[in-house]
């Protein structure tokens, strides 16, 4: 009867630990977790993001660079991280994809995270170094069918957006090129504006101001329209290459085991970051749009992560391209 006693009081002692930590919380900075290198496509997402939510959570919310492996490093580390609500995970279409493209990943990608909810969907652009001598998309298929073995291809690695979008194009075109990994499209926009890799697939986020400048070729968008901000780039499909419409959705996550009260203030933090109107116009101006707030829910980013498994898996499996 004693040992019953003290269980409960042991319990209770818990529950109220639990429930007066998510009354306080948050009551230090936060830290994001970018899975990939700073200046790039997520680290700017993040950054527009986390200072609204710091607005609203009365605390700091900090991004961390934890690049490498396609973010999957980064991932691993917020799996990892005490499910506090103080380090969060800031991981985009990759969680998906490299459920399947990794043979050994070192966390569950369906268990080792709670969902915060949905940020954005960013569009891809296809793009080459600015004294690329194509100036359409077909021409610069066959210039890379034709010279495949010294065209390079940037990506931030396997499991990067970057990857996917490169995986698809040498799929589409039916000649595999040169891959060369970064920890970020940053490092790799910086190499392509030097003219030391051919070509680069990435998103508006980090390729719209070098389009406008002229910096870049760009060749196609990934969307089904031609962008506001971008509007003499075709899409892929006007520029005839098929199976390469898809966006870039980025979720936040938390490890698993954040108490549900700490997921629930952080989602509906990210409601109203996303109704913020810095965040609002500068993602317009980078091509993008926030989630709509329906979206930036647990159920709905749990949801989103559960099917674009289900419709990446056959893509990869069949272009056969594993990690271990
Ligand atoms: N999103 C990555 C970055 O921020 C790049 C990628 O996924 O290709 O660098």
């Amino acid at each position: 009867m004693q040992k019953l006693i003290a269980s409960f009081a042991v319990a209770a002692a818990l529950a109220f630990a639990t429930t007066a930590g998510a009354q306080t919380y948050p009551d230090r900075n936060i830290t994001v977790v970018v899975p990939f290198a700073a200046g790039g496509p997520t680290d700017t997402v993040a950054r527009l993001v986390a200072e609204a939510m710091s607005k609203d959570l009365g605390q700091q919310v900090i991004v961390e660079n934890v690049g490498g492996a396609g973010g999957t490093l980064g991932a691993k580390q917020v799996a990892e991280a005490d499910p506090d609500g103080y380090k969060l995970l800031l991981y985009h279409i990759g969680m998906a994809t490299s459920a399947t493209l990794y043979r050994n990943l070192p966390y569950n990608t369906l268990e080792a995270f709670e969902y915060i909810g949905l940020v954005t969907e960013v569009p891809m652009t296809i793009l080459a170094r600015k004294d690329m001598a194509a100036t359409t998309l077909a021409e610069l298929v066959d210039y890379a069918k034709a010279n495949a073995d010294k065209v390079t291809v940037a990506n931030a690695g396997i499991g990067a957006a970057s990857h996917l979008c490169g995986m698809l194009f040498m799929s589409a075109i039916g000649t595999p090129l040169v891959t060369v990994p970064y920890k970020g499209t940053g490092p790799a926009m910086t190499d392509l504006l030097g003219g030391q890799v051919d070509i680069l697939c990435d998103q508006t986020t980090n390729t719209t101001k070098q389009i406008q400048g002229g910096t870049v070729k760009a060749y196609a968008v990934t969307t089904p329209a031609r962008l506001d901000v971008l509007p003499d780039v075709p899409t892929t499909t006007e520029a005839g290459l098929t199976g390469m419409e898809f966006g870039i959705w980025h979720g936040l996550y938390a490890p698993k085991g954040t108490p549900a009260e700490v997921v629930d203030r952080l989602s509906k933090s990210l409601q109203v970051a996303l109704k913020d109107k810095n965040v609002i116009d500068r993602f317009a101006e980078l091509g993008t749009s926030p989630s709509p707030e329906a979206d930036a829910t647990p159920a709905a980013l749990k949801a989103k992560l559960e099917s674009e498994i289900a419709r990446w898996k056959p893509v990869i499996e069949a272009a056969g391209q594993f990690a271990d």
